[in-house]
């Protein structure tokens, strides 16, 4: 970066960045339709697709408000969270629990928007830009993006997550009270931190 003296300087920086990220979510988001089970789920990928290209359409309008060309900036950031999702979508397993990894990729991405956009609606306040009222919108709409997908998961993913379809191993039979039991003291060994049996280990591993 040629020296950042201005605080315009700084923002242009972040708004390259920012039309990074989300140019790279439009291509990660499609796949992540394909990979979501849950039908709410994928209809609400798809609906923050939509959302998607016009925020990269809103970040041209700021650009060009700026009199400039609209440039990228590799977002290292996103390129990282998007790095995450693409290894969970390689994984085969439980449905729902898949769906509830997806969910969590998915509310990185939104976290880290929000903060990018944060940021960037407050610089343009202080700089008196146009583009800020632009800049408010995509904030918006991450936030309900992030809220929606919170709903989803407690409304019903992250139950069926939990709700017992414990991988069956050959030596991890047993009836569905010892399987709960089991899986009980998983979790208590991943909250404790302790190390587990041979069991717990094989378990961590699945
Ligand atoms: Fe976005
Ligand atoms: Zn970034
Ligand atoms: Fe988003």
């Amino acid at each position: 970066m040629a020296g950042v003296n201005q605080l315009t300087d700084a923002f242009v920086n972040e708004l390259k960045d920012v039309y990074h990220a989300e140019k790279q979510i439009t291509k990660a988001l499609p796949k992540m339709i394909k990979a979501a089970s849950n039908p709410e789920l994928r209809s609400a990928f798809e609906h923050h697709l939509d959302e998607t290209r016009g925020q990269v359409d809103r970040l041209e309008s700021c650009f060009e408000s700026l009199d400039l060309a609209p440039k990228t900036k590799t977002c290292h950031g996103m390129v990282g969270i998007l790095e995450e999702g693409a290894e969970l979508m390689k994984e085969d397993g439980d449905a729902a629990v898949l769906d509830a990894m997806f969910i969590a990729a998915a509310q990185r991405v939104e976290h880290y928007e929000i903060s990018a956009y944060g940021t960037l609606v407050e610089w343009a306040k202080q700089l008196g830009l146009d583009c800020r009222s632009l800049l408010e919108e995509n904030l918006a709409e991450e936030k309900a993006a992030d809220q929606k997908l919170t709903r989803i998961a407690e409304k019903s993913i992250n139950r069926a997550a939990a709700s017992g379809r414990e991988p069956q191993l050959a030596h991890d039979r047993g009836r569905p009270g010892e399987r709960l039991a089991q899986g009980a003291s998983r979790v208590r060994k991943a909250v404790t931190g302790r190390k587990g049996t041979s069991r717990g280990r094989s378990a961590r591993k699945r």
